[in-house]
């Protein structure tokens, strides 16, 4: 994503809300995006060209920033219906390692289970970014 894209959606925070999963009973008006989750799509040929690229963009409050942050929680994301699932990683039968982990089909959408995939912020290139986080560490 470049440094204009970045700028755009940050100019649309203010009318943005959260997409991931505060539990039942809960609306996403009532939490405010304060920052993006950027994953990128797409794969390299040989190593130079980049092949059908996109990227996934998912407003998250402030909270679910926090969480994604710490080393406590999971968020288990769905690809292919857009839910979202937090684990609480000291509670977990599994032993979670990473922030995320993606899956392509879950049993909300009954999709065809078809893999998982995991990132941290670690800030390499090609590596899922908070576009806020990032663009405050840019201008300092
Ligand atoms: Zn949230
Ligand atoms: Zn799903």
């Amino acid at each position: 994503m470049n440094a204009i894209d970045k700028l755009s959606l940050l100019a649309e925070l203010g009318q943005a809300h959260c997409e991931l999963n505060h539990g039942p009973g809960t609306k996403a008006e009532d939490w405010p995006a304060v920052d993006y989750i950027v994953l990128p799509f797409g794969y390299h040929e040989s190593g130079i060209a980049e092949v059908s690229a996109r990227e996934l963009v998912i407003p998250v409050c402030g909270e679910c920033r926090q969480a994604l942050l710490e080393e406590e929680w999971t968020l288990l994301y769905c690809f292919e219906c857009a839910s979202s699932q937090w684990v609480y990683r000291p509670l977990a039968k599994n032993n979670y390692r990473h922030h995320i982990l993606w899956l392509r089909g879950c049993p909300h959408c009954a999709n065809e289970f078809g893999g998982l995939y995991f990132n941290d912020f670690n800030g390499l290139a090609g590596e899922v970014e908070l576009v806020a986080g990032l663009a405050a560490k840019d201008a300092a």
